[in-house]
């Protein structure tokens, strides 16, 4: 029996990895006071075609969408900032405060192709920064993403790039233009292109396909329709990030897939890895809250993709985790009284344990521990307890030696230091 196509079991082999990136994101966002929200994963099918539109990817091909028993419509969320506006108006989280600073985590359901960095069930972590349209608010996201990839060792590898995309009326201006210019070219624009013309037109620039691309270096720019607002806006963010020292690229084609963005739009991608090679996308979504019927509310967010994080985190460190487990072996399990007595202290002072309760005798469990790469063996043999004794051994040197079970707490502050 196999998951479905595109779903993955996370074994616990791998999950101290995603245990350390949740680790280091909470710590972080919880300084700069961005607090955790947790969404269902089910949301009517209205929210997503809202919000994120109706000639989009991910509305018009990759959304799990069913009917409930009794008949509604719904969905298992493909990204997590449609529920986030969902949730901001349905708790009317903004009377209480101008500012919603939020971060969530989980999986998210697209259906695509998989490969590589590409599932059907995938998981994002995502921050939104809900109340100002100050590009401060855009910086202080932008940092965010910079800071956990760089806390997690994977800055190096990453570059952001940055674009402006105006608001609704200057991108109109513009893809009136675009469209205009497109439609000569038609012929020789590739087919999914060629669908988008009067579709989607702006999607078109992020076209992989090479004669597209040459098609539009000599069309029309974005920046060239951008008012003096959207510009200032731009160039704000750029200089406080060039103070900041994170460095960006301007990609006057990135546009990214969503509807809902208006003014900053931006990538962080990975030069690691070909395909599947965008690890985080966000930008400025000022109208989102009240497209669904809310107060006018500006906000700017990103979402990271979990697994492509992943992926590159493997192929850049040793993730080989050091075991710091002590073993308890014993030679059967007569004595149990005094093994107990040995896990109360180990727990007292926090340490990982684990007591091999296999029939095995005790060479042979010496032997297992070995193989799966234990350090630290606590060694019950029955002649010491009966002296209530206790034989330390350390596997990867074959040095051991007696100590006293009286002198176990004293012992345990030396292993500490070492371990
Ligand atoms: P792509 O262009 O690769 O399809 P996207 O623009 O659809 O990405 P977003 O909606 O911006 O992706 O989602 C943010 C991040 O979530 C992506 O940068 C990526 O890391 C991750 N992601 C998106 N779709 C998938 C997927 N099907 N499988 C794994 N990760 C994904
Ligand atoms: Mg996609």
């Amino acid at each position: 029996m196999q998951p479905l196509r595109g779903t993955k079991d996370i074994l616990p082999s791998d999950i101290k990895i995603w245990q350390n990136i949740y680790d280091i994101a909470k710590n972080l966002l919880h300084n700069y006071n961005y607090k955790e929200i947790r969404t269902p994963i089910l949301e009517s099918t209205d929210l997503f075609e809202k919000c994120i539109g109706d000639f989009t990817d991910i509305v018009n091909k990759e959304m799990y969408n069913f009917k409930d028993q009794s008949a509604r419509r719904v969905t298992l969320r493909p990204e997590g900032t449609s529920s986030i506006a969902r949730a901001i108006l349905s708790n009317k989280l903004y009377l209480n405060n101008h500012m919603n600073r939020l971060w969530y985590s989980g999986p998210m359901f697209r259906y695509e192709r998989p490969q590589q960095g590409r599932q059907r069930q995938f998981h994002q972590l995502g921050i939104e920064c809900i109340g100002s349209e100050k590009p401060i608010a855009d910086i202080e996201v932008i940092q965010l993403a910079y800071k956990i990839l760089t806390q997690l060792k994977c800055n190096q590898e990453c570059s952001l790039e940055l674009n402006s995309i105006g608001n609704i009326k200057e991108r109109e201006m513009y893809t009136e233009q675009l469209t205009k210019y497109l439609t000569k070219y038609a012929k020789e624009l590739d087919e999914d292109s060629q669908r988008r013309i009067h579709k989607n037109p702006l999607r078109i620039l992020d076209s992989k396909i090479n004669k597209t691309q040459e098609i539009l270096k000599d069309g029309p720019v974005l920046k060239d329709y951008l008012s003096i607002e959207s510009l200032k806006h731009f160039d704000e963010i750029c200089e406080n990030l060039d103070y900041l020292k994170i460095k960006y690229n301007i990609n006057s084609y990135l546009v990214r897939g969503l509807d809902y963005y208006n003014y900053t739009a931006f990538e962080i991608k990975t030069q690691l890895t070909h395909h599947q090679n965008t690890l985080c996308g966000g930008g400025r979504y000022d109208n989102l809250i009240e497209q669904l019927g809310g107060p006018k509310i500006p906000a700017v967010g990103w979402a990271i993709g979990i697994e492509r994080l992943i992926i590159l985190m493997k192929q850049k460190l040793n993730t080989e985790i050091i075991d710091k487990k002590i073993y308890i072996l014993t030679e059967d399990l007569y004595n149990i009284n005094f093994i107990w007595d040995v896990i109360n202290i180990l727990e007292e002072y926090n340490l990982q344990f684990e007591l091999d309760i296999t029939n095995i005798n005790l060479n042979k469990k010496i032997r297992k521990a070995s193989k799966v790469g234990a350090k630290t063996c606590i060694l019950l043999r029955n002649n010491e307890i009966t002296k209530k004794q206790i034989l330390i051994k350390w596997l990867n040197t074959g040095k051991q030696q007696t100590i006293l079970f009286s002198n176990l707490k004293q012992y345990i502050y030396y292993l500490k230091t070492i371990l």
